[in-house]
């Protein structure tokens, strides 16, 4: 079984950076690869920010920062993932930038390097597929925020080996983490039921049922939801809400799995939630504004 002690992530955008961050505490050794030096740099300003957030509140002390910070180094090109044991991708939820990316890093990773992706919704054994190493290919789906939440889901593709599943879970268990395994078919078990509940409170606010105050009002003191669905919405990013929610009707066929097209308008108008500055709230100002 392959040691993992160096971990290379790809993508320093909410997850990539949320996955450096627990990674490099957990004690590996972390390289954060973006499309520029600049990016993944930020997604390491981001990690500081973060940690500092966790030394504030007491999850952490102050050497534990320094020494995670001192793990991460921000890549200058695809090649700086060369040494690395482990590869998760956390780039968009995109097939064709996953495939390329797949590509590109699979030209420069040691023969024996697992790969891994943290897609919310693709399948594993089609990405696997397009790699040089189906075998040592496998999901590790984190959820977001990645530092506060407790849950891993892992997924095998059909020709992961026992060797990369367990090598996974070694490094899940190291995170201090929880796992749950899912088998490869759309979504996988978290997305499968949370994005249609989503879509279905987009279609509430699309069809007039509610305004996104009372739908999240409702939702929150109605279901004991500890946020509403459309605010998880803006947290989750409106673009990988819309892609998941593509993966699930183009994979199941089903038309209950259809895209709300007040989502779609969202995604088209740039307004992509949190990371944007606005979505279904503005979040330009000091404290959240519903725009509908
Ligand atoms: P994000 O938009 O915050 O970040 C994506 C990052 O990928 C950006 O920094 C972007 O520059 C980078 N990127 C794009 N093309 C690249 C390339 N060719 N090479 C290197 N980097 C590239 O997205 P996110 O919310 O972090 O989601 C990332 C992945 O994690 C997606 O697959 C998503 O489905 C999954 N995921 C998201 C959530 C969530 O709640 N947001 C939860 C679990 C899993």
């Amino acid at each position: 079984m392959v040691e993992i002690r160096k971990i290379g992530v790809v993508g320093a955008g909410q997850m990539g950076a949320g996955i450096a961050h627990v990674s490099a505490l957990a004690g590996y050794e972390v390289t954060i690869f973006d499309v520029s030096h600049e990016r993944a740099q930020k997604g390491v300003e981001t990690i500081a920010a973060n940690l500092d957030r966790q030394l504030a509140g007491g999850k952490i002390a102050e050497a534990d920062k320094e020494a995670a910070l001192s793990r991460i180094i921000a890549a200058d090109g695809a090649g700086a993932l060369g040494d690395a044991d482990l590869v998760i991708e956390a780039a968009n939820e995109d097939e064709a930038i996953k495939r390329r990316i797949f590509a590109q890093i699979c030209a420069v990773l040691r023969p024996d390097a697992l790969l891994a992706t943290n897609t919310s919704s693709i399948s594993i054994t089609r990405l696997a597929a397009s790699t040089d190493r189906p075998e040592r290919f496998l999901g590790i789906h984190f959820m977001n925020p990645v530092p506060v939440m407790k849950l891993v889901e892992l997924v095998r593709g059909i020709a992961t080996s026992d060797e990369t599943y367990e090598a996974a879970r070694a490094y899940v268990e190291r995170l201090g983490k929880a796992m749950t395994v899912s088998e490869d078919f759309p979504a996988f078990i978290v997305n499968r039921i949370l994005m249609p509940m989503i879509n279905e409170a987009i279609y509430t606010l699309y069809e007039g049922v509610g305004s996104v105050d009372n739908i999240d009002t409702a939702m929150k003191l109605g279901a004991n939801h500890p946020m509403g669905p459309l605010q998880l919405a803006d947290f989750i990013g409106l673009d990988t809400c819309l892609s998941i929610m593509q993966v699930l009707h183009d994979g199941l066929s089903d038309s209950k799995y259809r895209p709300c097209p007040l989502l779609v308008k969202y995604v088209e108008a740039g307004w992509l939630g949190r990371k944007a500055g606005r979505g279904f709230y503005d979040y330009r100002g000091e404290t959240p504004v519903p725009t509908r």
